[in-house]
This record gives C-alpha cells, structure tokens and sequence, in this order.
C-alpha cells in the first residue's frame, strides 16, 4: 500500500500561494534560500550576498538582525542598522531578503524597512501571543513569511502558527523544518524526527516545506546527508546558513559553510527527481518512527514491569516470603512461550528475553529482601 496524500475538505490553509510564486527557484525546481546565522557588519553582509548572489540557485539570502540567545552573554545581533547593510545588499545583487522577526516590534520596523520576506524562529513559533501580535501587524500586507518548527516536537503548535498568520490575510507562507529539541542526545543538535514534517505535507499538501540543514545538524559535516534526505523527501526547498569566514562567526560558527562549501554542497546534490523513491522514503520514514514509538512502549512496559516486581518484593518482606517460588516461574514461562510462538516469535528468542527480564526482576527483590543467596529458578512473582 503506498503513501496517500488525503486532501482534507476544509484545509484551513487552503489559499496558500505556490512558493514559486514569491520565491525564485533553482533549476531543480527547489526554494534555496542562503545566508549567514546573524548579520555581523556590512562588509561581511555584502560579501556574502555578492558571492551568494553569483549562484544561480539561490533564491533569498537570510541573515538574522535580532538573535534568540541563550544567554545573555552571546552576540544579540546588530538590530536595525543591518536592514541598511541589508538594502545596499539587495541593491547590488538582486537578491531579496529574509529575516527573523520575534515580535510586534520588529515586525514594525521589518516592514518599515521595506524587508522582502519574514521568518518566525523556533522559540517564536511557541508562543502563541507572539506569534498573534505579530500577524495583527502583518495584516493587510502580503510579505511572504517562513514559519519555522516550534523547540518542542509539537505539530498542533507548528499549524496553529501558519493559521495565525493566515487569518491575517497572509497568504504566502511556507514552512521551515529545523529540528527538536529532544531530551536523547543523538548526533544532532536538533532531531529531524522526519515523521512531523511528513505529516504536515500529508495534511496541508499546498504548503511549502523548507528544511534548515543547518540547525539540524549543529555542525557542518552533517549537512549534506541531511539536504539530500530533504530532497529524497520532496520537501520544497532548504534554508542554509553561509558566511564568509565561519571560524570567525559571531553565531553558530561550526554549523556554518563557506559560499564556495556552500556551491560544492548543491553540486553534490541528487537534485533528480526519482519516481519511485519519493514513496520509498516516505514509507521507511514512517516504519522507521513506529519503531522509535514501539521502543519507547518497550521500554515503558519493562519499567512498569520492575516497578510491580519492586512491589512485591516489598510486600514479600513485609509477609516474610522467600523469593522462591519456582513452580509460579515454570507456569509463567512456560504460558509465554507459548503465546510468543502463537505470535511468530521464536521459541529460543523469547525465551532468552524472559530469562533476561527474569534475572534482572530477581537481583531487583534481592536487594530489597536483603537476601543475595537466591538459587537459578528462583522466581520474582
Ligand atoms: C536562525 O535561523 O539563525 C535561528 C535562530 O533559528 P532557530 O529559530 O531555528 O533556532
Ligand atoms: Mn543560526
């Protein structure tokens, strides 16, 4: 059975505009827009947008002029200032413009300046009195406004943010997927966890969906196989983060790309589409997050599981009952096997597992009984 995209009958987010239409794509038919972390000072922003603006697949530079930072101490972007470098930098080459905004304020002065096109960043998206007072500001106009994912892994969220913006009357919205935070540290600074991005394109198949490789990944070794499962993925574009001298930068420094890295990465690209993989993908990508749910149930179900044990050791040392009792553990294991081999379970690997489970159970009672003498066969129930 292959992936269905079901168009629902009321899509609250039904009038969105093609991104082509307000962005200019790579030959690929891909949205690249590209950009340093934070506008640092004039020169480094017509540097980069000049050599940005000699690829012809860029569609939009972005740069931050206000950045979220963790701690006071980081580099809080230039403000205002940067939209005159920004302007000087259109006026060379092009190229329009994209930056963040956090707030009514902002939004103001963003659309005073004349700014090309929004984002909202990930700690905006989750607020949704932010993200209200910003599109009450946005009325009436029609900038083109990128929403990127919220922190936390939370699609309602996500959604509740383009429909804000689009009761405003904003029209030309686009998704932005940079990661989530999560609380397994894996290889990635934020985790892709693909399955949501999915679903919001299964559930709002017009809307634009970018990936940010960049704030994925955290480090610039992992961008490419990150941007290549974006495109296996037939999202619509990639935000990337390019500055002209990365070991310098003044924010995410290890996640940034030289603009010569940059043309080298879209080179190496499969930009093809391929009929066929689009599915494939799509249906691994979904196995793939029923696994990483089915895992967590395990691991829920085994800490369940010694909790209980935990209580009957406890109820056995109140009652002054030894562990033993082997002819409950005979019965017990020998129910099991037969309900896993019903099921298609190997005889040998279900039992292995409930020898292991069994084995701990037991050391759990035995430190709370006090008693580390048991004999094998004793039994935790
Ligand atoms: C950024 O794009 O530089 C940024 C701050 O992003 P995010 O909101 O995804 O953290
Ligand atoms: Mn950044």
């Amino acid at each position: 059975m292959g992936h269905q995209i079901v168009m629902p009958n009321n899509n609250p987010l039904a009038d969105i505009k093609p991104l082509n239409s307000w962005l200019k794509l790579a030959e690929s038919g891909i949205g690249i827009i590209a950009g340093p972390c934070s506008a640092e000072n004039e020169e480094q922003v017509l540097s980069c947008a000049r050599d940005l603006a000699k690829n012809k697949n860029v569609g939009a530079f972005r740069t931050g002029i206000w950045k979220p930072r963790t701690r006071p101490e980081g580099f809080e972007g230039a403000g205002e200032i940067a939209l005159r470098w920004l302007d000087q930098a259109k006026k060379e080459t092009g190229l329009p413009y994209c930056i963040e905004v956090a707030s009514a304020r902002h939004t103001e002065i963003a659309l005073k300046h004349h700014a090309d096109m929004l984002w909202l960043g990930a700690r905006t998206t989750v607020n949704p009195f932010l993200v209200q007072e910003i599109a009450d500001v946005l009325k009436g106009t029609d900038i083109p406004v990128l929403v990127k994912n919220p922190v936390n892994p939370d699609l309602e969220l996500w959604i509740g943010s383009l429909e804000r913006l689009y009761k405003s009357g904003l029209t030309k919205l686009a998704a932005i997927h940079r990661g989530f935070s999560f609380y397994r540290k894996g290889p990635y600074r934020n985790s892709p966890m693909w399955e949501l991005p999915i679903e919001l394109k299964s559930r709002f198949p017009n809307l634009p969906i970018l990936t940010d490789p960049s704030h994925i990944a955290g480090s610039r070794s992992l961008l490419k196989e990150i941007s290549q499962k974006a495109i296996n993925l037939e999202m619509d574009g990639l935000m990337i983060e390019v500055h002209p001298n990365p070991g310098i930068a003044l924010t995410d420094k290890n996640q940034q790309v030289t603009p010569e890295a940059f043309a080298q990465l879209l080179e190496e690209l499969v930009l093809r589409k391929r009929i066929g993989d689009k599915e494939f993908e799509i249906k691994l990508e979904q196995l793939r997050s029923e696994i990483d749910k089915l895992d967590s149930e395990l691991i829920h179900i085994l800490a369940r599981r010694m909790q209980i044990i935990d209580e009957i050791g406890n109820y056995k040392k109140v009652n002054n009952i030894t562990i033993l009792q082997l002819d409950r553990w005979r019965e017990i294991a020998s129910n099991r096997v037969a309900q896993a081999e019903n099921m298609g379970l190997s005889r040998e690997f279900i039992t292995t597992l409930l020898n292991i489970v069994h084995d701990e159970s037991i050391k759990r009672q035995e430190t709370i009984l006090g008693n580390s003498n048991s004999k094998p066969g004793d039994t935790e129930l």
